[in-house]
């Protein structure tokens, strides 16, 4: 081994190979290596290399700007990539963005103050792009400023031609799978965005409202007619009266049994709807008799489809009443509300009106409580197909394992096929057209995609079902998850062929054409790294997208990372005002001590922004910056560091060596774990203590007086390896020091080959006990005066150093040094009690004073683990903690440390 440079002999070479004087300075290193790793392309993706790993980066939703979940989850993402860059020979670690969904459209409105139903759909189209290319540029120079290690050769937009091919692919592989219908039904609708939904975008909110009990005429019951009978419906939402079609009774609600088979009067509209039994009706809340109207909920859906039930369709696609409604048509449906409960108040129909908190379904885009509505959607099937999803997670891995339940209880709690048709005008077209006279879908052909059905012809010219020639166009673009969830095989280059005798492994379809993947070693991917948060949305239907597409799961492993909330743990909201920019933490702290803080926790858990954290991460930069400059100073003939054989080398420095293979293998494992906090710790601590505090200081002791082959060796080997280590995590300050000290052929730290134990053997545990002898001596020293390099005459060391006397002796320059395995005579007293006094004070309230003048006076005894004070208060364990001195009275002076007992003569 011999890369350890000269020292500089020309001052015009010092930029290079500059011995590391005055400070580390990360405002002017971080970013040049950022851009110098750019220009590299030191993270370029090497297709031929033996081993690789891929990963299937999330694409930001182009909504806004970079936040701290970003950073951390990008961060994250990129210590798998480094480190696997370095353990494996290539890393495939891509970055794309979602730009075709509603986000972007809504951001486009924001940002232009426009609304997309002023413009033709080609015109605000132009206007989503300019707006999203503007956002994604800034999106991509905040990305590299954090130095994530993307190959930016692989970069994709999910609005992009070659994507939107895959996408229009996808539904026809599916429609031809038989996994694709469309059908005319109850959607969930979202009356703001004005499009259909899935059920994966609405949400729970907590909403505060009024419940009603508005009388019902009963006009008939199981006996027949009846006269002046009214009973009671209590609803939140009497805007759906004008849609009620009839009323449900429990079939165990004896009180209400003999209504069932009557008709009932709806008040103020006037139709007269049948009263039936149902098990789905829930008797606890309100008058057990609940009104069915289509549609206000899921049960009514259920319903409408179980009983046959009309069809009453009150409010339209704005949330705006229709004719159906009557005089309250055209008011919006929070208007009708009111005016119906005044009119019903009027009419003497309104008993009660109470306060009443609720959850309601909102879309999760804009918070708008959602709607059900009779709409054409397009939808592919899942229910079917449950228990195969569910299988298909349990064959990835998940890191953290607990995180597979929020997937298995998402499938488990489907009730809905995937409606993947939404009316937007930005998204991926919908590749159909419609026989204007019998319906027939005609789907565009394979070879055309991408299309857009409103400006591009369909493949015929007359329907193949009947013959007729008008064709209509499919208005409808995709749900923007029908394509992120397409993001592997976006990335592994899948296609179609016409010509499928092409050799391949793909698989036959579309009728007789091939699909292929370009890069097919990279499926299934390595690693899907995302957020808890979307599981249901992002993973639940990569899963299934990829399974139809290819039969295969599309990873090995997930990754899923929590959330970051700010320092009192609260989530972080703009309406909170507590939201932390990445803008802000890195003016104050370099990317590096950022990354530090984002390793702080074990992945899946939430996590707390912490400011000592990254102060913590910045201590650690200038110690590795110290500590390098010193071990650069130690070894200035770095060639004479060759080649020194285990055998050849001191006691000493083997330890540290077998210390460090030690640590080398437990801190691989933890990468190959995602158990980044644990890895960052484990490093942290032994380059810190181990090796700064204890090694660094002896070898100095030792290089006093000259070079030292062993020692010499030993340094420069662990430091090349700590940089190693250090890598993925502290990526530019690594870099400097390699690139200052190490550099062959001008090569990235990033693109070494991470270490692997070399095979050191040596006795640990006496290795371990030696340092802190070490250490001991030298806090001797330094509290009696004595310079570190004072001779000592005697010492005796009473704990298991054996082999490492020598070493002891001469790093503190000890004239001899006695070893006994016994411990030495020590006499150990109490010298006081520690009370606990949030326990102590409730249990002995105002003779706490008594308890304290016990035992200051002594007058106290130790029974077994309790203490009794006064012979009369007697303390539990848990109360007290007792405090001993403990007292050498041979000759010398004692200091113990864990493991040892030393005395110096
Ligand atoms: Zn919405
Ligand atoms: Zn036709």
């Amino acid at each position: 081994m011999s890369d350890t440079q000269d020292p500089p002999t020309d001052e015009s070479t010092t930029e290079q190979t500059d011995s590391l004087d005055g400070e580390y300075d990360p405002g002017a290193v971080e970013p040049a290596w950022q851009d110098q790793w750019v220009i590299d392309e030191t993270y370029a993706y090497d297709g031929d290399a033996d081993t690789r790993f891929s990963i299937d980066t999330p694409p930001p939703t182009v909504s806004g700007n970079l936040h701290m979940g970003h950073l951390y989850q990008f961060t994250l993402q990129d210590f798998v990539a480094r480190y696997h860059r370095m353990a494996d020979d290539t890393v495939y670690f891509p970055f794309g963005y979602d730009d075709n969904g509603i986000a972007s459209e809504r951001l486009t409105e924001r940002e232009l103050d426009i609304r997309h139903q002023d413009f033709e759909r080609r015109e605000f189209q132009e206007k989503c792009r300019e707006i999203c290319t503007q956002y994604e540029d800034e999106f991509t120079e905040d990305v590299q400023s954090l130095a994530i290690s993307v190959d930016w050769d692989n970069t994709y937009k999910t609005i992009a031609p070659n994507v939107q091919r895959v996408s229009q692919l996808s539904f026809l592989d599916l429609y031809e799978k038989g996994r694709e219908y469309r059908q005319r039904a109850p959607t969930i609708w979202c009356p703001d965005c004005e499009t259909a939904i899935s059920q994966v975008e609405q949400e729970d909110e907590d909403k505060h409202t009024k419940f009603n009990d508005i009388a019902f005429d009963l006009l008939e019951d199981s006996d027949g007619p009846v006269e002046d009978e009214t009973f009671t419906i209590s609803t939140t939402r009497p805007e759906l009266l004008p849609a009620c079609v009839s009323v449900f009774v429990h079939p165990d609600d004896d009180e209400n049994q003999h209504l069932v088979g009557g008709t009932a009067r709806v008040p103020l509209f006037g139709q007269e709807v049948p009263i039936i039994a149902d098990e789905r009706v829930d008797m606890e809340t309100g008058s057990g008799l609940v009104m069915c109207c289509t549609f206000g909920d899921q049960n009514d859906i259920e319903w409408y489809q179980a009983h046959d039930l009309d069809l009453r369709l009150a409010i339209d696609e704005s949330a705006t009443m229709t004719e159906v409604a009557g005089d309250y048509e055209g008011m919006h449906t929070t208007e009708a509300r009111e005016a119906i409960i005044e009119d019903l108040d009027e009419a003497g129909y309104l008993l009660e009106s109470r306060d009443h908190d609720h959850t309601v379904q909102v879309h999760e885009r804009c918070g708008v409580e959602v709607e059900y509505l009779v709409t054409e959607q397009w939808y592919i099937e899942l229910l079917d197909k449950k228990d195969e999803y569910l299988q298909a997670g349990r064959d990835m891995e998940w890191f953290p394992e607990k995180m597979f339940s929020r997937y298995q209880h998402w499938i488990e709690g489907l009730e809905w096929d995937w409606c993947i048709s939404r009316q937007r005008d930005s998204g991926i077209p919908i590749p159909v057209w419609y026989c204007d006279d019998c319906g027939e879908p005609v789907l565009a052909d394979p070879e055309q995609l991408p299309v857009d059905p409103l400006s591009d012809d369909p493949p015929v010219d007359s329907c193949p079902a009947c013959g007729h020639d008008t064709l209509t166009p499919e208005e409808d673009v995709f749900d923007t998850w029908a394509t992120s969830s397409l993001t592997p095989l976006v990335n592994a280059g899948w296609d179609w062929h016409a010509d499928g005798s092409a050799a391949t492994d793909g698989a036959a379809s579309i009728t007789d054409g091939t699909f292929e993947m370009e890069m097919s070693e990279l499926y299934p991917f390595d690693l899907r790294p995302q957020g808890h948060d979307i599981i249901s949305f992002w993973l639940f239907h990569t899963v299934v997208k990829c399974y139809e597409h290819t039969g295969e799961v599309p990873f090995e492993n997930v990754m899923i990372n929590g959330m970051v909330l700010d320092e009192n743990r609260e989530a972080m909201s703009k309406s909170k005002g507590n939201v932390i920019p990445p803008s802000e933490v890195l003016e104050n702290f370099p990317v590096d001590a950022a990354r530090y803080w984002a390793a702080g926790t074990s992945i899946g858990d939430d996590f707390p922004y912490k400011e000592g954290d990254l102060e913590a991460g910045e201590r650690l930069l200038q110690k590795l910056w110290n500590a390098s400059r010193l071990v650069d100073q130690l070894t200035p003939a770095a060639e004479s560091v060759d080649d020194v054989d285990q055998t050849e080398l001191s006691a000493v420095d083997r330890w540290l060596l077998a210390e460090l293979d030690a640590t080398v293998e437990s801190v691989t494992e933890k990468f190959e774990d995602y158990a980044f906090s644990k890895a960052r710790n484990e490093l942290r601590s032994f380059f810190w203590n181990t090796f700064c505090d204890d090694y660094l200081e002896i070898a100095k002791q030792r290089l006093s007086g000259g070079g030292d082959p062993s020692t010499e060796y030993t340094l420069v080997r662990a430091h090349r390896t700590f940089l190693k280590l250090f890598a993925p995590f502290l990526p530019h300050i690594t870099e400097e020091l390699w690139s200052r000290l190490y550099a062959e052929d001008d090569g990235s730290v990033h693109t070494t080959d991470w270490p692997v134990a070399a095979g050191y053997e040596a006795d640990l545990a006496a290795g371990e006990t030696a340092m802190e002898v070490v250490s001991a001596l030298r806090r001797y020293k330094t509290e009696h005066g004595l310079a570190l390099n004072a001779d000592l005459d005697t010492v005796e060391v009473y704990g298991h150093v054996a082999g490492f006397e020598d070493a002891i002796a001469e790093a503190m320059h000890v004239d001899q040094l006695e070893t006994y395995d016994e411990a030495p005579e020590i006499t150990t007293e109490i010298s006081g009690i520690d009370l606990d006094y949030s326990l102590v004070g409730p249990e002995f309230g105002s003779s706490v004073g008594d308890i304290d003048a016990g035992i200051e006076s002594g007058d106290y005894e130790i029974d077994g683990d309790r203490l009794v004070v006064a012979g009369e208060f007697e303390l539990d364990a848990e109360m007290f903690e007792v405090e001993e001195s403990r007292t050498y009275s041979g000759e010398g002076e004692m200091t113990e440390t864990d493991s040892a007992v030393v005395v110096v003569q």
